[in-house]
């Protein structure tokens, strides 16, 4: 009698909401879309500390206005790294980066191991940029490449 040997290996993800909700920025090699949240208040993610942006930043920002042909005052930006992490836990799912606009005001959330990636760190500036949600074609592919596939090295 052929016994039907469930192997369950049910591993569990410890997130629930994963499933049937979209691939956020889950996958790091898959996409960074989505990265962003217009939340009234977003909490921060645990650990995430408030830093001035390193020099480099202003040079990834004029990048960044150069290919969108957009304007903006990075001041204006608050901006969080989360130390020593390669993603950190949002209520969208694990993130990079995570551009949020909210009342209290801009910020810009870096997984500390990505602050010195120049795809992420300008993905989510082209996101303030724009000063909206989503990914529209047009910027974030077709002027910027600022998206996994797109990118080309930051030339
Ligand atoms: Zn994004």
């Amino acid at each position: 009698m052929p016994q039907s040997s469930r192997t369950a290996r049910k591993a569990e993800p410890k997130a629930g909401r994963i499933q049937g909700a979209p691939l956020f920025c889950l996958g790091l090699l898959v996409s960074i879309a989505a990265c962003e949240a217009l939340a009234p208040s977003a909490p921060l993610p645990e650990n995430a500390q408030l830093m001035s942006a390193p020099p480099q930043f202003m040079e990834w920002w004029q990048k960044t206005e150069e290919c969108s042909g957009l304007r903006g005052d990075p001041s204006q930006i608050e901006w969080y790294v989360v130390p020593n992490v390669s993603v950190f836990s949002t209520g969208d799912g694990e993130k990079v980066g995570l551009w949020t606009r909210s009342s209290e005001g801009t910020r810009i959330i870096l997984a500390g191991n990505y602050m010195q990636n120049e795809l992420v760190v300008r993905h989510e500036m082209l996101h303030a940029l724009l000063d909206h949600e989503g990914h529209p074609r047009e910027y974030f592919i077709e002027r910027c490449g600022l998206t996994w596939d797109s990118w080309h090295g930051g030339t």
